[in-house]
């Protein structure tokens, strides 16, 4: 079985301008000091970007940015592209993550399209999938899933895909306290791992970390990461004040 390095990830959607992601970064960074056993991520709005980078200087805590636009230039009034947030010095891309999905109309072409442009430009994408309430009340979860996974990472192989960090969210677990059971949990994440295996390659399905995301806290993370198939956390709320993002970072 390959080894798979767990990532902790948080998610700080639209909270902290500038300065109060500044001051934040440095002192997570000053809280998780040098010596951490997992990948540790945070991924602030677009204009704290690059401050961020820089506060964090060479810490071990990466940088990414929450979306991204898939062409590289031109007039596309808005639009930040994957050069652009290399740029700013970030190593890491979130892609597709439900509030995208809902609210701004992206779709597994968009989602597609960006994971291209990600990898071309080095990132390392984090494609978020997940079904919605309605669709696990109709036995739809898997379908739904593995239509996300398929037609998310079309046309791009399993050597392509090698830094490819995957994160099962729920859309029903997301910001409601409603964490998903350790069972659910489990069954999907086998689940993802088996399909990807099936679609693309069992090597790559064995090395992909595969996050879960949706109501995470210091409270559940253990329970969590001791299941088989899960190797790391995409965190919302729970990410945006030390004590509870350290909390959850050492969860051994
Ligand atoms: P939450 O958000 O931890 O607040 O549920 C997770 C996410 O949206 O990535």
């Amino acid at each position: 079985m390959a080894t798979r390095t767990p990532l902790i990830a948080g998610n700080w959607k639209l909270h902290k301008d500038c300065a109060e992601s500044v001051a934040f970064a440095t002192e997570l960074k000053d809280a998780l000091g040098a010596d951490i056993d997992v990948d540790v991520m945070v991924a602030p709005t677009f204009t704290a970007l690059y401050p961020v980078c820089q506060a964090l200087g060479k810490s071990p805590i990466a940088v990414a940015a929450q979306d991204m636009f898939w062409e590289t230039t031109g007039a596309w009034t808005g639009e930040i592209s994957a050069e652009m947030i290399r740029s700013c010095g970030c190593t890491h891309v979130i892609i597709g993550h439900s509030e995208r999905r809902q609210f701004f109309g992206e779709t597994d072409e968009t989602v597609n399209n960006k994971l291209k442009a990600a990898l071309k430009a080095g990132l390392v994408p984090v494609v978020c999938i997940g079904e919605t309430d309605e669709e696990r009340k109709q036995g739809k979860t898997f379908e739904v899933l593995d239509t996300q996974v398929k037609m998310g990472f079309k046309g791009l192989s399993a050597e392509e895909l090698a830094t490819v960090v995957l994160a099962y969210e729920p859309v029903w677990a997301i910001g409601t306290g409603n964490t998903a059971t350790p069972d659910m949990v489990q069954e999907v994440h086998a689940f993802l791992r088996k399909s990807v295996a099936d679609s693309l390659q069992k090597e790559l399905a064995n090395a992909m970390r595969i996050l879960y995301g949706g109501s995470v806290k210091s409270g559940n993370i253990a329970e969590l990461m001791a299941l088989e198939d899960v190797d790391g956390a995409l965190v919302g709320g729970a990410s945006l004040d030390t004590e509870s993002f350290s909390g959850i970072v050492r969860y051994k």
